[in-house]
């Protein structure tokens, strides 16, 4: 079985910037899985793993524009740090669902704190960066009709809950 739209796959991987400094990477004995086709990861990544199989590594360099965008320079803004879950770890880079004015979420990402201000922005802190994943490919299956309705996995290693993104 190779990778193809509609296909769950398994992914061990190591993100660096053209640098060398890991950026990222899958935890041990748990790889991402996700989805072929629907946009769960980067563009480049995804075209990149086409056709590949169980056991195949990948090494690929995916540019801003295939990976998560050009950086735009948005200027952050500020909101009180009471306006997120008293509960919630506010630290930079992390990643926080905000509605729109139709209720739609979308990601904002914290840029820095500053006392009871929290720095926001839109853009991903990964926007503007060139993205070397090196991957190893695991297990791949066919999707299920409800995985493919969703839009992503679930099961071990999938989506367990859907309140954030449903
Ligand atoms: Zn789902």
């Amino acid at each position: 079985m190779t990778i193809e739209a509609g296909k769950v796959v398994s992914l061990e991987y190591v993100l660096t910037n053209p640098k060398g400094e890991e950026l990222d990477r899958s935890k041990d004995g748990h790889p991402l899985v996700y989805l072929h086709g629907a946009h769960n990861i980067v563009p480049g990544l995804e075209a990149a793993l086409v056709g590949k199989a169980t056991g195949d590594e990948v090494s690929v360099k995916v540019p801003p524009a295939q990976g998560y965008g050009e950086k735009r320079k948005i200027k952050p803004q500020r909101v009180l740090r009471s306006h997120f879950p008293a509960e919630a770890e506010i630290k930079k880079g992390a990643r926080f669902l905000m509605a729109d004015p139709e209720g739609r979420p979308f990601p904002i990402y914290v840029v820095k704190v500053m006392g009871k201000e929290v720095h926001i922005t839109p853009e991903h802190p990964l926007a503007g960066v060139t993205l070397c994943f090196e991957v190893k490919v695991g297990e791949i299956r066919d999707a299920t009709d409800e995985e493919k309705a969703h839009g992503h996995p679930h099961g071990p290693g999938g989506h367990h809950h859907h309140d954030e993104e449903e």
